[in-house]
């Protein structure tokens, strides 16, 4: 008879198991809190997996991997990773091949080669097949074959890139790398590999894994980019989609928390790396905006005053500092306190805006208002004081003073859809202009407390309700969710990196008319109340920027560059004629430099490239002799030649349109 396995544990205790003994039944032994938490296994230095049997006559030390063991979360990762590619198979079919798919730090990848690209939208789809494979509690099985038929089942299915990775191991069995077949083995038995099994997906692996998809509490796919096979620039490009995987659902949160976290810091690297602003101790969430960041600033808000302006806006513009009597009378003082800054002037209480209502009320009530006026488009780029908290206060994001793109409009209360309406209308051109194509609406109704009349909050969300499906826009209805004052319409802009940002807004405002007693004569020369709209498209210009900047990745349409072109003399031979060309451009109003360095053409052409100019010109003995420029697109490369004539109405073209650059978007994590 042969003699029992025996097992020692970490705390030094021995155990003896039958023969043929699962390390998860001696786990069960040691206690069912320990098994339920079992991952994986360390067997002798070796980790397994917890379906690994125990042989006769050897003596084994054991130790159960946890959930709490950074060596079981690499474990859970590279799982989630053959899910995954499971998922994919099922979507796919036998239309993909697979590459590689280990943990990494923070997660895992897996390689694939698919003819057809793998969008960011595609991803929700194949979290939804993972989610069932992880429903149906998918086992991994494991299966050891000779590597000559591990070869050809690869090669029957396709698989290419396991192939040449069998092929490694055939000719290398010590090399064979990290997810490659059992490399620590004995030499003879690198004539075998093992295979495991999760659903219809067979995967090449060492392992180990976790007993059933199952036991994936939480994950979560990230992005998808392209990655060469090997990391070689010969070999073919395979799709790569980055995801992660917890213990617990609450633990994958805080990542995901602090992956947004980091993303948000990327628009306060951008802005240092391209020059824009900056932030000081002397003036915490004060953004300081530096030659650059004004350059864009304006453009933003010439482009805002020039389509306010064909849309019958007037602009108007009020104190920074007013007396606290009146954020008394506006309810601020009440319900906005906490945010405000207060000071005093001849030892009076004043009160820095949080917003810019007040002030254009002050305006409208200056002098006496006819019916024919309405409606009255009133604008203010208004510079407001918001205190936030220190601990929430983020780059350009969330700031204490910004400047918002408010308007009020004054008008009939019959006018009020045919208002709103065009509102919509200026916020579609606005965002579009920008290039934000994905744009969410919701509508907030009456709260349980708030003012105002049933007819009033009826008319009012009618009136907003009606603009929407005037215009077949799509909304999400918040029932109860609108201002005590207001039931308002809100604009969520989802930006490149999937992240949404609230900007616009439409309020139409129940209590400001008569907390501030406006009027106008009517028809029947009565006096009567206006009805308010309240509005925002941009919201914050500040915190709009930081969002452009991280939409853009920092190449900016070129309307919007900082910096437009510059020229790049090949040498310095070729510098007095960079001159001539660069004096054109400004002189056309292109906002353009010349880089007069000793540097190779390369360099420089690197560097413009760093500084995200759009377009580079270069001249040399050709140029210089033709009037000409080659032309270089950041994005698109080598233009050809150009006359500098032809060159400027290019980039005028562009400007004046305010197209998009031809960039590829940034991709999604
Ligand atoms: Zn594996
Ligand atoms: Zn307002």
């Amino acid at each position: 008879m042969r003699e029992m396995p025996t097992v020692k544990l970490p705390d030094g205790s021995q155990l003896e198991v039958a023969e043929g003994t699962t390390v998860a039944e001696v786990a069960n032994r040691i206690g069912s809190r320990l098994a339920q938490a079992a991952v994986a296994a360390r067997l002798s230095g070796k980790l397994v997996d917890l379906g690994t049997r125990l042989d006769a006559g050897a003596a084994y030390d054991l130790e159960i991997l946890t959930d709490k063991s950074d060596q079981a979360l690499s474990i859970l990762r590279h799982s989630t990773a053959h899910v995954m590619a499971a998922a994919v198979r099922r979507l796919y079919g036998s239309a993909v091949r697979f590459g590689i798919g280990p943990s990494i730090e923070d997660g895992f990848y897996y390689d694939f080669d698919l003819a057809e690209r793998i969008a960011d939208e595609d991803l929700v789809k194949i979290e939804t097949e993972m989610a069932k494979i992880i429903a149906e509690r998918t086992p991994f099985q494991r299966e050891t074959v000779a590597l000559g038929e591990a070869r050809q089942r690869m090669e029957s299915d396709g698989q290419w890139c396991k192939v040449e990775l069998l092929n490694d191991i055939a000719s290398n069995p010590l090399r064979g790398g990290e997810q490659l077949a059992d490399a620590e083995a004995k030499p003879e038995a690198a004539e075998t590999v093992t295979l495991y099994r999760t659903g219809d997906f067979v995967d090449l692996c060492r392992g180990p894994h976790i007993p059933d998809a199952g036991r994936i509490p939480a994950f979560k796919l990230l992005s998808v980019a392209g990655s060469y096979w090997r990391g070689d620039s010969t070999r073919p490009m395979l799709q790569r989609i980055y995801g992660t995987a917890f213990f617990s659902k609450k633990a994958l949160q805080e990542y995901l928390a602090r992956l947004e976290e980091a993303k948000r810091r990327d628009h306060r690297r951008l802005g240092k790396e391209l020059d824009l602003f900056s932030f000081h101790n002397e003036g915490p969430g004060f953004a300081f905006l530096h030659p650059n960041g004004v350059i864009v600033m304006n453009a933003i808000l010439d482009f805002w005053r020039e389509v306010h302006r064909e849309a019958g806006y007037v602009e108007v513009r009020t104190p920074i500092i007013l007396s606290e009597a009146l954020w008394h009378r506006s309810g601020h003082w009440d319900n906005y306190r906490e945010a405000m800054y207060f000071t005093q002037v001849d030892d009076q209480p004043f009160a820095v805006k949080p917003m810019n209502c007040p002030g254009g009320l002050l305006i409208y009530l200056d002098r006496p208002h006819s019916y024919r006026e309405f409606p009255m488009r009133v604008a203010e780029l208004g510079l407001v004081h918001r205190h936030e908290k220190s601990g929430v206060l983020h780059g350009l994001m969330r700031v204490r003073q910004f400047t918002q793109d408010d308007a009020h409009v004054f008008c009939l209360p019959e006018q009020l859809k045919a208002e709103v309406v065009r509102i919509i209308d200026l916020v579609d051109l606005v965002y579009r202009t920008f290039g934000f194509e994905d744009v969410r609406v919701e509508l907030s109704t009456r709260p349980e407390h708030s003012i105002g009349t049933d007819a009033m909050w009826e008319h009012a969300t009618g009136a907003l309700r009606e603009a929407l499906e005037a215009r077949g826009l799509k909304y999400k209805v918040n029932e109860g969710e609108g201002a005590f004052y207001a039931p308002k319409i809100d604009y969520h802009v989802r930006d490149c990196l999937g992240r949404s940002w609230q900007c616009g807004t439409i309020q139409v405002d129940l209590a400001m008319p008569e907390r501030f007693d406006l009027t106008y004569t009517g028809s029947d020369n009565r006096e009567h109340r206006p009805a308010m709209i309240h509005r925002a498209i941009l919201g914050s210009i500040e915190r709009f920027l930081g969002i452009l900047i991280e939409h853009y990745g920092g190449d900016f349409p070129l309307w919007l560059a900082p910096l437009q072109a510059v020229v790049l003399p090949v040498s310095e031979r070729f510098d007095a004629y960079a001159g001539q060309v660069l004096e054109r451009l400004r002189r056309a109003g292109l906002r353009a430099e010349a880089d007069l360095a000793s540097d190779k053409v390369g360099a420089k052409i690197r560097s413009a490239i760093g500084r995200r100019i759009p377009y580079m010109l270069v001249v040399g003995e050709k140029e210089a002799t033709a009037d000409t420029v080659a032309v270089r697109d950041k994005a698109l490369g080598d233009l050809g030649g150009e006359t500098v004539e032809a060159f400027i109405g290019r980039a005028q073209t562009e400007i004046r349109e305010r197209g998009l650059r031809p960039t590829a978007p940034a991709r999604r994590g």
